[in-house]
């Protein structure tokens, strides 16, 4: 059994003053719920304070990005050894705005994940097509490829610290969610890739979040999938409202 897993993605959303009250909102309401395991992913400017909201909680702290490298000249940019030091457990990679806007490719994401991997941070990896790109029947060819180029390399037993969110990228922020059998074809497209490159163990442990438009409808019938093992969250996850509707909707 898959425990599922719900991330929210605040993106460049809240201030520190902001964040804390949406962690403690959250807290306030999934405090001691163990059966799905929850991630928050606030800016980097906010995970001091809501990571010290968040000692001793289930609900676990999340970052956005980091760089592949591990200290040194590469101005602007976040190493995991900064992250472990505010206790940050989850880091989502290759998310679509930044393949798309910071022009990261498979090549990149793939770097970061070895060294999430090698440093002990779970890496949250997103793939997904674009409208043009399903309506030109490239949803699987594309998204294979960013399967095997940002998943390239990683062994069996890493895989079990991986978690892949599907995310098509016409559904993000658009308000069009996949329905649930599109939505389903793909996660169990992926997870036959993943058996494929490391065996039927780790494509069976894997969890494959759905992302694009999640919400308290919608993530019920989304959640009842068989492939479908969380969700990772944007709009609906500024307000602690929303969230922990989604997170009940997993259990
Ligand atoms: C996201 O950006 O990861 C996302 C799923 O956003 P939204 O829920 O707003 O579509």
């Amino acid at each position: 059994m898959r425990k599922k897993i719900i991330a929210g993605n605040w993106k460049m959303n809240k201030t520190v003053a902001d964040a804390l009250t949406l962690v403690k909102g959250i807290q306030a309401e999934l405090a001691g719920s163990t059966e799905v395991e929850v991630v928050v992913c606030p800016p980097f400017t906010a995970l001091k304070s809501v990571g010290d909201v968040l000692t001793d909680s289930q609900i676990k702290l999340g970052c956005q990005n980091m760089s592949s490298e591990n200290d040194g000249a590469y101005t602007g940019e976040i190493s995991h050894t900064m992250l472990k030091e505010l206790f940050v457990k989850y880091v989502i990679l290759g998310h679509s705005e930044r393949r798309q806007y910071y022009k990261e490719t498979d090549f990149w994401v793939n770097k970061k994940v070895k060294k999430a991997l090698e440093t002990n941070l779970r890496p949250i990896v997103c793939v997904g097509e674009k409208l043009e790109e399903r309506e030109a029947g490239n949803t699987e060819k594309v998204v294979e490829a960013q399967v095997r180029g940002s998943l390239a390399d990683i062994t069996a037993e890493q895989f079990e610290n991986v978690v892949v969110a599907y995310e098509p990228v016409w559904a993000i922020g658009t308000g069009k969610t996949a329905t649930s059998e599109q939505a389903q074809e793909v996660h169990a497209f992926i997870r036959g890739i993943i058996r494929d490159m490391v065996g039927e163990k780790a494509a069976k442990g894997l969890r494959i979040q759905y992302g694009g438009s999640m919400k308290a409808s919608n993530a019920k019938e989304l959640l009842s999938q068989p492939d479908i093992d969380g969700g990772l969250i944007g709009g609906a996850a500024l307000e602690a409202r929303s969230f922990v509707d989604i997170v009940k909707a997993g259990l």
